[in-house]
């Protein structure tokens, strides 16, 4: 048994994900929502030990909160200061990790996006931090752009700290974003990193003398939809990514790491893009019918990839299994 800690959970795409990929290998496992208010974090953590859950994720507003109630952390999750998975150890220990960085990370190099010299990154929140702190281990200059001055400059400390010699510095949003993005050489990539464009209305996380075009990248952590900066970005000729990839990705490491198996991760975006359980499951039985009748190879990851990712075709093919 493995869950979801924070408040609310009900939006949380997680237990789909996760029940998907469990269902997917035939494993006797469950992911489900724990919704803990604030001031119960110590007793929803001893509740994971004492009714034997394997571990759970961590979101928003308890990444922080759940530290002090730990055994350990890793070394990533003590640099970033915030956890979004938990590790139910053998002797009922637990260990704290996050898993954030290496989801964008991954989901970049799925893009075929490589990090290059010079990021913008806007907001310093705890999204924020696992975004730097990976970007500047993967060798980019990371300029952190934040309405709250104190907390991007103590982000750059925490990164220099964990990493001397990361190129790393602090700037005022939104005021800096002109300067910074007209800069030469151009930054490669932009990443939103606030939660502006989660709510509709939301003002953006942009101001109008800030450029952005062909040849950079744009990538919004908000996975929902294209956000309107998103959505600017575009139209302005560059390449755009929402922040789904980086949801899949860092469920995806957060599923090995509890059940040692290797994740699989196509289930796991199409159930994080709503795709029901039993389409999902209609397109794997007729992948694997398929290469057990050793149909022809390119035929089957296309049909597959279609159950997968399209709800239609999906349909269409669940006629021909049953
Ligand atoms: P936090 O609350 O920790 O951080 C939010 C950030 O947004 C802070 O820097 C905050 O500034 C800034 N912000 C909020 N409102 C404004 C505003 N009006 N003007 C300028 N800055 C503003 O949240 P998270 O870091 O956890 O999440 C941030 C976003 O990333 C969310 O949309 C979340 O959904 C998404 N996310 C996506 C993930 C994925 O896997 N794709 C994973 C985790 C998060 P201040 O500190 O001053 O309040």
């Amino acid at each position: 048994m493995v869950g979801v800690i924070g408040w609310p959970v009900s939006h949380s795409r997680s237990p789909a994900m996760h029940n998907a990929a469990f269902a997917a290998l035939g494993l006797d496992w469950a992911y489900v929502p724990l919704p803990v208010e604030p001031d119960r974090v110590d007793e929803a953590l001893r509740g994971l030990r004492a009714l034997g859950f394997r571990g759970a994720n961590v979101t928003v507003p308890h990444k922080q909160a759940v530290i002090p109630y730990l055994d350990e952390l890793t070394a990533a999750a003590r640099a970033v200061g915030a956890v979004n998975t938990i590790i139910v150890r053998e002797d009922g220990s637990l260990l704290g990790d996050t898993t954030d960085g290496y989801g964008f990370l991954a989901d970049l190099r799925e893009h075929n996006v490589l990090i290059g010299s010079r990021s913008i990154v806007i907001g310093a929140g705890g999204a924020a931090r696992s975004v730097v702190f990976a970007l500047t281990e993967a060798g980019s200059e990371v300029a952190v752009c934040a309405r709250d001055a104190s907390k991007a400059e103590e982000l750059c400390r925490a990164v220099r700290a964990a990493h001397p010699g990361a190129r790393v510095s602090a700037h005022p949003f939104p005021n800096a974003l002109p300067s910074l993005t007209q800069a030469t050489p151009q930054p490669e990539l932009i990443v939103n990193a606030t939660s502006l464009g989660l709510h509709e209305g939301d003002p953006l996380p942009w101001t109008e003398a800030a450029v952005i075009g062909p040849g950079q990248v744009a990538y919004d952590l908000i996975y929902h939809r294209e956000t309107e900066w998103l959505r600017l970005a575009r139209e302005r000729g560059a390449t755009t990514i929402n922040g789904l990839g980086m949801l899949v990705h860092q469920g995806a490491r957060a599923f090995e790491l509890w059940t040692g198996a290797s994740a699989p991760v196509d289930v796991m975006r199409a159930a994080a893009e709503g795709a029901p359980l039993s389409d999902i499951m209609v397109a794997l039985t007729l992948g694997r019918a398929m290469r057990e009748a050793n149909v022809d190879d390119a035929v089957d990851e296309a049909k597959i990839n279609d159950g997968l990712m399209g709800k239609e075709n999906g349909r269409d093919l669940k006629g021909e299994v049953e």
